[in-house]
């Protein structure tokens, strides 16, 4: 059995125990109702995690109490066509609000795939192997549903009754004028743009979000800005378990550390990223605005200008979508950041906006990820060498970047579109 989890395929480290079955001693077991029913006591008393079945006909309300006991709740589905399954995700979700692993396992169709996702399902078993990634490419297949589910999607009904669809705000966006005729024609289509993906989108896990807009909707003009800075390699992970193909562009100043551009060597051996683009400043910007290289002291903003905003334009004209790992917890401006927000006319994605450092941190550990060289001693973020400094403890993690200085972002995403739009659905 293959497990699709969070739009990946990933290891299972969980075993079912046969009913009535001994407990195996050290692995994180799956055990049936009725043996969690009668042998509660000694599976309490376990060391290592437990999970439960639940059969079509065992609603969740018969664990209620006990569901912080689980990590797992796989739910059967003895036919595709039983929906009794979908229900008790929901119900697990929204009125028991377990956090856990819901798993779907049994007759389930490739076309239910996305409708479980949507009623809290985060773990599919797939029998055939061979068919994983065709499983995980249905994610990005349907823009309109016809039943509500545990997200914040209308179904198609409350959509036809309430708006003129998402059909119709998908043709309009890809009808949208790629320059638009003024300031507020701009605003307008980039509003409508960002309101049309968050209701099409804004629901879907990280990884989810990344297939959807790699392999669906953007294919072939999406790319991702990184600084292969301490937390890179989470997006870079994700982004190369869709595509590894998928460019990535660094903003390469000519005073990033040189452990930077050793990690970002580093990942794109072990994540097989096969275009990844240094982008490197004017140098005829440089030699007029700063042949010295110390414009950094004197005045930062035109630093970051020359350095960073102006490469990045040319850098990202033959795209669409631009996809950054920037996240709320990272706090200023990052604190109310939208998953889906626009900047100058295209699209921008965020996808952990919403994480925090633990979920970080569980991620490097689960899929052995390297980190920053810089980290052990103490950066928490890194951007360039003269800006960057160690954060100290009770410090928010980007309290080192331009220490002592009014200033916190380095204007990539600070465009008028950028500041002025967000995804309120979010
Ligand atoms: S972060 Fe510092 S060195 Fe880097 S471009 Fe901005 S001001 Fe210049």
């Amino acid at each position: 059995m293959t497990l699709l989890k969070n739009g990946a395929v990933v290891d299972d480290p969980w075993v079912y125990q046969a009913a009535n079955a001994a407990t195996p001693p050290d692995a994180p077991v799956i055990v049936t109702l009725d043996d969690w029913q009668h042998q509660h006591r000694s599976l309490r008393g376990r060391n290592t995690p437990l999970g439960i079945r639940l059969r079509s006909d065992q609603p969740p309300s018969l664990i209620a109490d006990d569901l912080g006991l689980f990590g797992v709740v796989a739910l059967e589905f003895p036919q595709f066509k039983d929906g009794r399954g979908f229900s008790y995700a929901r119900s697990l979700r929204q009125r028991h609000n377990y956090q856990g692993e819901i798993r779907a396992t049994g007759n389930i169709l490739r076309d239910q795939f996305m409708y479980l996702d949507r009623c809290g399902v985060n773990a599919v078993e797939v029998e055939d192997a061979s068919t994983a990634q065709a499983w995980l490419e249905a994610m990005g297949e349907f823009s309109v549903w016809m039943q509500p589910a545990a997200d914040v999607r209308k179904s198609a009904l409350q959509l036809r009754n309430t708006t003129q669809g998402i059909g119709a705000s998908r043709r309009r966006f890809e009808s949208t004028p790629q320059t638009p005729k003024s300031d507020a024609d701009e605003v307008a289509a980039a509003a409508a743009k960002v309101r049309s993906f968050s209701q099409t989108y804004g629901h879907l896990t990280a990884q989810n979000l990344l297939a959807a807009m790699i392999k669906t909707e953007f294919s072939g003009r999406i790319a991702v800005v990184s600084s292969f800075g301490t937390e890179a390699a989470i997006l870079l992970h994700m982004v190369a378990n869709v595509d590894p193909s998928t460019p990535v562009v660094l903003l390469d100043t000519g005073k990033l550390f040189g452990e930077t551009l050793t990690y970002r060597d580093r990942l794109i051996d072990q994540l097989g990223l096969t275009d990844v683009r240094s982008v490197q400043p004017d140098p005829a910007r440089i030699a007029d605005l700063d042949p010295a290289g110390a414009l950094w002291k004197s005045n930062p903003d035109l630093c970051c200008q020359i350095r960073k905003v102006e490469p990045l334009g040319p850098a990202l004209d033959s795209f669409d979508m631009w996809i950054t790992g920037r996240k709320r917890y990272q706090g200023k401006r990052r604190a109310v950041l939208p998953v889906i927000e626009s900047s100058n006319g295209r699209i921008k994605v965020n996808p952990l906006a919403s994480w925090s450092r633990d979920v970080i941190d569980d991620y490097f550990r689960d899929y052995d990820l390297p980190h920053h060289p810089l980290e052990h001693d103490g950066y928490q973020s890194v951007g360039c060498m003269p800006c960057t400094d160690r954060a100290r403890p009770g410090e928010d993690p980007r309290a080192g970047r331009w220490r002592g200085q009014d200033k916190d972002e380095c204007g990539i995403h600070e465009t008028p579109a950028g500041q002025s739009l967000t995804s309120s659905e979010l």
